[in-house]
């Protein structure tokens, strides 16, 4: 039996692959099985001196992504004896990656892909795990897909269930049990109720932050770095946008210091509603870097520090942004910026350190599956990187 605890992007492939392999599976998961349409409705509680988005539901922080799909990181993952290629193609097809048709791109994100053209930004439109045939085009992915036209992990949960998976919901891990260095099982809270389940393999799928707790608390020193690939959105006023209502990063600037993407944030409108600015007048692009793994977990608090290069890239990337508002029309006297948040925690058992080449750490059995193993930021969407390291980990524990 295997255990696996968290069904986000690292545990939900897992799930599948092991349940299809008649492996008998048991996922652990801390949120509730929700309506897709609901999930902004699980995003955690921001604390004010870390915005930090994630979501507490089966599918984890999948439910909310924009369906970008990018192979990030792989070159970090290569020079580490890991080349991730054939799993990429795996899951590029079992997603099926690919680029929007014309319709899904929506005006502005068309005007933003001209005018980074016109500056020798060379855009290119994002692959998506987005289905053009169910998409109602609403703009709502990050609140959580009305259609379910977004691939998310829940889908492959579904596929692990339909399997003979048992999946146990609202149930937290709190504990691993442990007996000479090799894993035994878990503890785990549901409902008040303290049970034990035992398996002589656990692989933790809980995102960076509560993997590297668990792991902390079973002794291993994780936590002692974490990224989260900070963003800001910036933007002004151009008539008749419309950004708000289109399908979100569609397009994409990548440079080596950031990546762009029209972003419509309701922080920015807030800015100018006030004014009487109407919400489809809004045009904004999002500033995405790859940080300085400058962060830390102790006692389940998490700290986060933006070193000196963090800022230089933010400004490098606001900078690139203005340019590209500006010539698509936005009058640059009046841009306005979110606060610094981030959506991609990772980092806190790095591969090398905390889990060697198969994700295994120094305890026997003991799995890591999740953003904590990313030697370093990608400044990139990390889905398709945590899947494709699932998958390989999923045929090591099959073989
Ligand atoms: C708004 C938003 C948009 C995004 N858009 C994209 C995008 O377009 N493309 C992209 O590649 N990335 C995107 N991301 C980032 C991406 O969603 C995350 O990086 C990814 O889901 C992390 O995967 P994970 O497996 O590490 O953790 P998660 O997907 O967060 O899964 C962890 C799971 O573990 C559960 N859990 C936690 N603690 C416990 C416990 N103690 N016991 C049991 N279960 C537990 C959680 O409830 C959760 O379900 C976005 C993120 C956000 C917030």
């Amino acid at each position: 039996m295997v255990i696996i605890v968290g069904s986000g992007a690292g545990g939900g492939l897992l799930a599948m692959e092991l349940a299809l392999a008649n492996i008998p599976v048991t996922v652990i998961e801390k949120g509730p099985f929700i309506k897709t349409v609901d999930a902004f409705k699980y995003y955690d509680e921001i604390h004010e001196e870390l915005d930090l988005l994630k979501t507490t539901c089966i599918g984890g922080s999948t439910l909310v992504s924009a369906g970008n799909a990018i192979r990030a990181g792989e070159d970090d993952f290569k020079n580490l004896g890991i080349d991730l290629s054939t799993e990429f193609s795996e899951v590029e097809r079992l997603l099926n990656v690919h680029e929007l048709d014309d319709l899904h791109i929506g005006n502005s994100s068309k005007v933003f892909m001209e005018s980074a053209k016109k500056l020798g930004l060379d855009p290119i439109k994002m692959p998506k795990y987005i289905d053009e045939d169910k998409c109602i085009i609403c703009g709502t992915c990050a609140f959580g897909c009305p259609t379910d036209a977004k691939w998310s992990s829940k889908d492959f949960v579904k596929i692990a269930k339909d399997n003979g998976a048992e999946i146990l919901a609202d149930t937290e891990v709190t504990d691993l049990i442990m007996e000479e260095g090799i894993i035994k099982g878990v503890i785990a809270i549901n409902d008040g109720k303290t049970m034990e389940l035992f398996s002589d393999i656990v692989i933790l799928s809980a995102g960076a932050i509560d993997s590297s707790i668990i792991l902390q608390r079973a002794g291993i020193n994780a936590g002692d770095e974490l990224f989260f690939d900070p963003f800001v959105t910036v933007g002004g006023i151009l008539k008749g946008a419309g950004l708000n209502s289109e399908v979100q990063m569609t397009a994409l600037v990548k440079s080596k210091n950031f990546i762009l993407s029209p972003h419509f944030s309701k922080i920015i409108y807030d800015e100018f509603k006030e004014d009487g600015i109407n919400i489809e007048d809004i045009f904004s692009i999002m500033v995405k870097i790859p940080d300085e793994s400058k962060g830390f977990i102790r006692d389940g608090n998490i700290t986060k520090i933006n070193s000196l290069r963090d800022v230089e890239y933010i400004a490098e990337g606001c900078a690139t942004a203005g340019f590209i508002l500006k010539e698509s029309g936005v009058d640059p006297k009046n841009i306005k910026s979110t606060n610094i948040r981030g959506a991609h925690p990772g980092g806190t058992a790095p591969i090398g350190k905390i889990v060697d080449n198969n994700l295994e750490t120094k305890i026997r059995g003991l799995y890591v599956a999740d953003a904590s193993v990313f030697p370093k930021s990608p400044g990139a969407p990390p889905i398709l990187t945590i899947l494709a390291l699932s998958k390989r980990l999923s045929k090591h524990i099959i073989n």
